[in-house]
């Protein structure tokens, strides 16, 4: 509670009052099931221990005031009213984006608020800080407007905020993720119907570990990569004749791609019909218990990655192979590509000695170090005080 005392203090020294309440919603990392969301399909991802906490107070006036511990900003002063997309508020953009969106679907009971927010969810590493920002300041506002709003509502007025204040194209997977996971499980998420499932991953009771390596590194060949993957996927879903691959049965995928000509469209077609099945398979694995058996899974849908829908980079390839190579029982990319982090299935006991043969593989190679920690499957976004 040390933090959430902190950021009490922070907003205190800012406002010069108390806040109604502390707020937190983590991270997430995805465990398998990669560019399915858009597709339909499902997705696997576990919420991190890190965490965005943010201090909120009502306001009734119109104006909302957004300030981050973590940056060199001052406080951000907005009218709730005149609030307008693609605006550019920089990092504000984020929770401003959530007022707008919550406003806009007829919320306009969000009539102001005070905030002031801090993280500890890595910035650009593939974990969702901006979900965390979003979705933290989406759960406040629900309670201090007693909107009467669910997780799953807030998400999707969160991806909201994100796809059209802040211009950013994501899926509805951050956000539910964020908003809906609970401790000691992965969340399966079926992004057709938003339907859920806790999905019991109790690596500790198992021996086991599930390494993050943020490989620091986010290449510029990402930028149009996304919007190509998910057209040319529409695409594959066009000339197959249904609305999304989702509807591509694994069993029928050899027919599919016998009916598609463009190589790069089977591509993407194969790789996001076998992660969906991925996502299947790794279901069925948890649900008997068995955690370690994932680990082939989790480097197949990895190798999928690098050679269908080739999103990876040198970087994540090598936590991959190094990975493996000493003894990890399976690894993968995971977010969108081009850098970002992997995640890595080890024993408990071959944790260092995989952490430490990883980062001397980077050594050796001359990139940057990476950032290794353990992902401990968290719990969702949540009131932290006052205690409901
Ligand atoms: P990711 O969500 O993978 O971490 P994004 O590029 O989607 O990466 O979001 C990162 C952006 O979110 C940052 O550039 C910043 O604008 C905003 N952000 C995240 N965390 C914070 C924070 N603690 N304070 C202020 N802005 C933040
Ligand atoms: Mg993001």
């Amino acid at each position: 509670m040390e933090r959430a005392e902190a950021v009490v203090r922070g907003f205190q020294e800012l406002y010069g009052k108390a806040p109604d309440g502390v707020w937190a919603a983590p991270g997430r990392v995805n465990l398998i099931g990669e560019y399915t969301d858009f597709n339909e399909g499902f997705v696997m991802p576990l919420a991190l221990p890190h965490t965005a906490l943010a201090a909120v107070a009502r306001r009734t006036d119109g104006v909302l005031r957004l300030h981050s511990a973590d940056i060199e900003a001052p406080v951000a002063e907005l009218a709730v009213d005149t609030l307008a997309p693609l605006s550019d508020g920089g990092w504000a953009a984020y929770p401003a984006g959530v007022v707008w969106a919550l406003r806009d679907a007829g919320h306009t009971a969000v009539t102001g608020a005070d905030i002031h927010l801090a993280s500890t969810v890595p910035t650009g590493a593939g974990l969702s800080s901006s979900a965390a920002l979003e979705v933290v300041t989406a759960f406040a506002l629900n309670d201090l407007f007693a909107l009467g709003l669910t997780p799953a509502e807030l998400a999707v007025l969160a991806q909201r905020a994100e796809n059209d204040f802040v211009g950013v194209p994501c899926g509805v997977m951050d956000q539910m993720a964020s908003a809906c996971c609970t401790g000691g499980h992965a969340l399966h998420l079926d992004c057709r119907d938003l339907s859920t499932r806790q999905v019991p991953f109790d690596l500790e009771a198992q021996g086991l570990r599930l390494l993050v390596v943020d490989s620091r590194v986010k290449h510029a060949l990402g930028d149009g990569a996304y919007a190509e993957r998910r057209a040319g996927c529409e695409e594959g879903a066009r000339q197959l004749g249904v609305s999304h691959l989702r509807d591509i049965a694994y069993a029928r995928l050899p027919d599919a791609l016998t009916r598609l000509e463009d190589d790069r469209i089977r591509r993407y077609v194969r790789h996001v019909v076998s992660d969906d099945h991925r996502v299947e398979r790794t279901i069925a694995l948890l649900d008997a218990g068995d955690i370690r058996a994932i680990g082939p899974v989790l480097t197949e849908g990895h190798a999928s990655l690098r050679d269908d829908l080739r999103i990876s980079c040198p970087e994540l390839d090598l936590v991959v192979a190094t990975a493996n190579a000493a003894g990890a029982l399976g690894a993968r990319m995971t977010g969108g590509g081009f850098g970002g982090s992997a995640v890595v299935l080890v024993e408990s006991g071959d944790a260092d000695a995989v952490t430490k043969s990883v980062l001397d593989a980077f050594e050796a190679a001359g990139f940057t170090a990476p950032r290794i920690f353990p992902a401990v499957p968290s719990e969702g976004a949540r009131r932290l005080s006052p205690a409901v």
